[in-house]
């Protein structure tokens, strides 16, 4: 399973790389909008976790244009604890999940497993 993390917040980033590299998944990692959707729009992902709040494009963004680029990956958002709206909006705008943060990262993962058996019918990790 290939994984894009984005995240500017370089210590949650860390530890959710940690966290899905021991769960079995291959993570890249990237801190800043314009390149995460240039990424996400050219890069065959099978999961994408996206956070909100970043350099240059907003996750709401980057998420939007992927969408109505036609690409389908699995998209989970993260945002502040105070964000209803945001997640409101994010999910309108094709987020498959959300996750608050702060969060644990066994809640990161389980949501992860979640969105992969309803999107690809099983409940990896699978290698492939
Ligand atoms: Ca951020």
């Amino acid at each position: 399973m290939r994984t894009l993390v984005v995240e500017d917040e370089r210590q949650i980033a860390e530890d959710m790389a940690t966290s899905l590299g021991a769960a079995g998944f291959a993570v890249e990692l990237c801190q800043d909008g314009e390149d995460a959707w240039y990424r996400g729009g050219t890069e065959d992902y099978d999961l994408v976790i996206l956070d909100l709040g970043l350099p240059k494009l907003d996750g709401l963004t980057i998420l939007r244009r992927w969408r109505a680029e036609g690409r389908n990956m699995p998209v989970i958002i993260l945002t502040a604890r105070e964000g209803w709206s945001a997640r409101v909006d994010g999910i309108n705008s094709g987020a498959d999940d959300y996750l608050v943060k702060p969060f644990q990262m066994e809640e990161l993962i389980a949501r992860v497993r979640a969105v992969l058996r309803r999107t690809h019918g099983h409940a990896g990790p699978v290698l492939s």
